[in-house]
């Protein structure tokens, strides 16, 4: 039986950041993790289908748990200028950084190139012990400490187990923590894309009807990677077309933006489901990222609320760990859970309320959505609020907000 004071199910890249966050502060830290990275990351491999628009806010806790600069060395593609259109009306939104004093609004990354960074500092740090491949089997819910029965045959203890094991979390499941869902009727597909003109830093997207499609700029200036929400009738057509129709209709969608568009990778379809669980800690646990709430890609914050979660259970643990309470009471993660749960509810509304006034063609949707973007980017004071809500400056907890150990962003 091995003792520690967290056990984290998950190494993806919300697990593995709050073992990073926990390096010093005096907690003996567990990983679990099914799959560790197989390939490491070469310069020369084509771009991954999976890539995350990496906001301020996560670019500052990455900065904070010391993997910032190694993620840009590997591959990141930072981007000045955002886009948004409704096909068909006369609403438009555009965001710049150099308008508001800033060097840029985020950064497209591949999720492996966040994770290798991720996993290669965990591994090097003292406090943290990584188990891989391998699960949880089952966990009991003593009074003082939680026994997890590993798929390895190890058995641990811990004050306090983290579900970050994704959507289909099983230790969710596990602790009979009940799920509001809701299928967002969508697949999106995702894959690369060479354009006629560069994309020049611009991340891009544009309401059409039944669908929402983003062109994402990469480190090549003609590349993108796209994320196409689609009915998932339409999803899986696109999919399985030829590739000249492909880029047909994708070009046509995206109103020639960027000239013809050429598929250059594989297209992958993932099922779009809202997920809100309806507790994000009980006793001996607490749920993060993916495990505990997942949106729509639409304005690509998933991992982005999840990064959030751990920025602000790093400050809660640290706090009670300094003055001696017990941080696998319940009690002591209510402010962490209530917190985190506004966050997410107010993205997940946001998300909805989105998705709706963009679903479809009724005339007077098209109207209110028109008349709604124009207003956003004419009326002062809107877009200088909307940017940071994106940039998620509104949504880091004070301690990062304060940390004299990064530069301001
Ligand atoms: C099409 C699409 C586009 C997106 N774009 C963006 C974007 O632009 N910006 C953004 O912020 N977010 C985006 N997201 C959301 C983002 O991808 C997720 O929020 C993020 O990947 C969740 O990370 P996670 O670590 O919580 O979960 P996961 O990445 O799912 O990691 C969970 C980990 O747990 C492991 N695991 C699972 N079960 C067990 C077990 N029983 N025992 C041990 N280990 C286990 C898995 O192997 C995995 O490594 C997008 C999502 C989609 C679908």
């Amino acid at each position: 039986m091995q003792s520690f004071d967290v056990v984290i199910a998950g190494g993806g890249m919300v697990g593995l950041a709050l073992a990073c966050g926990l390096q010093g502060s005096g907690l003996r830290i567990a990983i679990v993790e099914e799959h560790p990275p197989t390939e490491a990351f070469s310069a020369n491999n084509e771009h991954a289908l999976r890539v995350s628009a990496i906001n301020a806010a996560s670019e500052r806790l990455l900065a904070y748990l010391g993997v910032w600069q190694h993620i840009l060395e590997m591959r990141v593609s930072p981007y000045q200028g955002m886009e948004v259109w409704d096909q068909d009306n006369f609403g438009r939104i555009q965001f710049n950084a150099a308008e508001n004093g800033l060097t840029h609004l985020g950064h497209i990354i591949e999720n492996d190139v966040i994770r290798q960074a991720l996993w290669q500092r965990a591994e090097s740090l003292p406090d943290v012990t990584i188990f891989t491949p391998s699960s949880f089997k089952n966990v009991a819910w003593g009074e003082n400490e939680a026994f997890i029965t590993l798929s390895d045959g190890n058995m641990l203890t811990s004050r306090l187990v983290i579900g970050a094991d994704g959507a289909h979390s099983w230790l969710r499941q596990h602790a009979d923590i009940p799920l509001t869902f809701w299928d967002y009727e969508h697949h999106a597909l995702v894959a690369t894309i060479r354009t006629e003109e560069p994309h020049e830093g611009v991340a891009r997207q544009v309401f059409h009807g039944d669908g929402i499609l983003a062109f994402l700029p990469l480190s090549d200036p003609h590349l993108c990677s796209i994320v196409w929400s689609l009915p998932v009738e339409s999803a899986q057509q696109c999919k399985n077309m030829p590739a000249e129709l492909f880029n047909q209709q994708l070009s046509a969608t995206f109103d020639m933006r960027l000239g013809h568009s050429e598929l250059i990778s594989s297209r992958q379809t993932i099922p779009l489901v809202g997920r809100y669980a309806r507790n994000f800690a009980a006793h001996r646990l607490a749920l993060l990222g993916d495990a505990a709430h997942t949106i729509h890609p639409l304005a690509g914050q998933g991992v982005n609320l999840g990064l959030m979660d751990v920025a602000e259970l790093i400050g809660e643990l640290k706090r009670l760990h300094r003055q001696g309470k017990d941080i696998g009471q319940y009690l002591y993660l209510g402010r962490f859970e209530r917190r985190r749960k506004h966050s997410a509810a107010v993205m997940l509304a946001g998300m909805q309320g989105f998705r709706q006034l963009f679903d479809g063609n009724n005339p007077a949707k098209r109207l209110l959505r028109g008349v709604g973007l124009s207003l956003a980017e004419h009326l002062p004071g809107i877009k200088p609020q909307l940017l940071r809500h994106a940039m998620g400056l509104n949504d880091l907890p004070d301690w990062l907000s304060q940390s004299s150990l990064i530069e301001k962003i």
